[in-house]
This record gives C-alpha cells, sequence and structure tokens, in this order.
C-alpha cells in the first residue's frame, strides 16, 4: 500500500463561481436553444478541445512541437478560452503529474485519491491553486504568457462577449437584438464549456482506470478508442505516458489522433515546425523478440 499526501480539504465557499457555472446550462430551460445554438456548442467543444490539447497539453507541457512567439501565444489564448485557468499553470500542475504518476505527489491519481479527487477536485483544492513557475522556466521568460497566465479567465470572457453578439446577429435582428443571443450564450458558451471541462477532465480520471495497456509503465495510465474520439486523440494514454515527447499520441495508423493531424496540417504552412515523432524501437516496444 502506498502512502498517501495528506490533501487539504476544499473550501466550497471559494468555488462559488466553479458551482455557478457548472449550474449555468439550466438557463437553456429559460432561454431554449436554437439549431445554431446547438451546432455553435459543438463547435465550440471541439475547437477548445484542440487548444487544449495541442496547446496546454502537447506544446506547453511537453514541447512536442515548435512554433512563433505569436502562435505560442494565440495557443495559450485559445487554450484559455476553455476556462481552465492559465497555460502556465495548466502545463506546471501537469509536469507534476507526469513526474509523480499515480504515486504520492501526483496532483490527480485516481488510484491513491479517488475518482472525483482526479476528475474535479483536485482543481478546487488549495495546494493546486497556484502556478509552480519554477517548473515551467522555460516559458516564464515571455512576459505576455506570464500577464495571460494572471489574467486567465479574459479569453474565455472575451469569447461569451463575441458568442452573445453572433448569436443576436443570427438568432435576432441584427447585433444588438439583446434578448436573441441569451439562448447563445447559455448553449453555445457555458453548456459548452461545462462539457469541455468534463471531457478534458476525464483524462485525469477514467484514462487512469478503464481501456488496455500496450506498454509497460509505472502508473495505471491506459488507451482508449472512445475517449480518443471526445478528447481529439488524448485517449492513447497509456501511449503518451510511456513516450511523452511526440506530438503524435496515436501512435499507430488506426489510433485515430485529430489534434495531430491537425499540427501536421499546420505545418504544412510553417506555423508549427519540428514537430517530434514516435521513435520505431518507442513504438514497437511492446513487441517480445524471440532470442
Ligand atoms: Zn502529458
Ligand atoms: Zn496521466
Amino acid at each position: 500500500m502506498i502512502e498517501k499526501e495528506k490533501r487539504q480539504r476544499l473550501n466550497w465557499k471559494k468555488e462559488f463561481d466553479y458551482i455557478l457555472l457548472h449550474l449555468s446550462p439550466l438557463l437553456i430551460l429559460w432561454t431554449g436553444a436554437t439549431w445554431f445554438d446547438w451546432v455553435l456548442c459543438i463547435s465550440l467543444y471541439f475547437f477548445r478541445m484542440f487548444f487544449i490539447t495541442a496547446g496546454y497539453h502537447r506544446y506547453f507541457s511537453h514541447k512536442t512541437f515548435k512554433t512563433s512567439r505569436f502562435f505560442q501565444f494565440i495557443l495559450a489564448w485559445f487554450a484559455q478560452s476553455s476556462l481552465q485557468k492559465g497555460a502556465l499553470w495548466w502545463a506546471s500542475n501537469h509536469r507534476v503529474h507526469h513526474k509523480h504518476s499515480d504515486k504520492p505527489k501526483d496532483p490527480h491519481s485516481s488510484k491513491l485519491y479517488g475518482f472525483w479527487y482526479a476528475h474535479m477536485g483536485w482543481i478546487m483544492a488549495p495546494e493546486f491553486k497556484v502556478t509552480q513557475y519554477a517548473l515551467i522556466r522555460d516559458f516564464t521568460k515571455y512576459k505576455e504568457l506570464i500577464w495571460l497566465n494572471r489574467h486567465h479567465w479574459l479569453p474565455g470572457l472575451a469569447l461569451m462577449v463575441t458568442v452573445y453578439f453572433i448569436g443576436n446577429a443570427v438568432n435576432g435582428s441584427g447585433l444588438f437584438d439583446w434578448s436573441a443571443g441569451l439562448s447563445t450564450v447559455a448553449c453555445g458558451f457555458l453548456l459548452s464549456t461545462v462539457l469541455l471541462y468534463h471531457g478534458t477532465f476525464t483524462i485525469n480520471s477514467l484514462m487512469h482506470r478503464i481501456g488496455r495497456r500496450r506498454y509497460k509503465t509505472d502508473d495505471d495510465s491506459k488507451n482508449s478508442f472512445w475517449l480518443a474520439l471526445i478528447t481529439l486523440g488524448e485517449g492513447w494514454h497509456n501511449n503518451h505516458h510511456y513516450f511523452q515527447a511526440a506530438a503524435r499520441q496515436g501512435f499507430f495508423w488506426w489510433e485515430v489522433d485529430i489534434t495531430y493531424y491537425v499540427i501536421k496540417f499546420l505545418s504544412w504552412f510553417g506555423i508549427v515546425w519540428d514537430i517530434r515523432k514516435v521513435p520505431k524501437q518507442v513504438k514497437y516496444a511492446f513487441v517480445k523478440t524471440e532470442e
């Protein structure tokens, strides 16, 4: 039995905004939702999921490809439009997860601290509120990233306001048809954001519980096709734990990894480059060779 760390109790009063955000999609009961609102809800889910996995995860946490200072900011901005805190906060905590996977210091080990704590409890836990800048030194030289990390809610707010005006124009008679965009905010932005939370959180909770293990790692990470679909490729979590340095998480052609395809597409236009690959000996490391 591994000895666990003592984790601080959650202060529910301080999590009022987070709880309110979770309840906010219920506004749809009053506003209703048009077909446009539903299309936007799904589109903004996948659009932002791409930036979560390509930005927060594959770029800021693992540096699996290179890009310009400008596009790096774009990656952080749209990742943060998901309201999952600052890119430097996200990446610094994620680096701790890999260093101590399913060990006492892992911020979100489902095995040690339980499913709900791994899924969303740790985000509210007082000890994980701060950005561990010492662990993300490679990015702290960029002042704009520090600024964005401090004002982590700004891209989400900007997106919500944009969605509101688009909703006014599409559902109503113009940008200032003030009530027409309310359903677009409720469904297109708020519901989409809550779904996006839980889509992302499954990586920390379910991906260390369900699925198959191809590679021997000293954690419980697993691979799941279905979770790879809803997370645009993050479901190949056992692959990723075995070899974190690659931009690609679906190591084989049948392991659908949409984020990787988009990263590859961006490289054709010179927006990203030096995409790190999976070496052959890593890919086939699970095959036992006869002596
Ligand atoms: Zn990772
Ligand atoms: Zn993991």
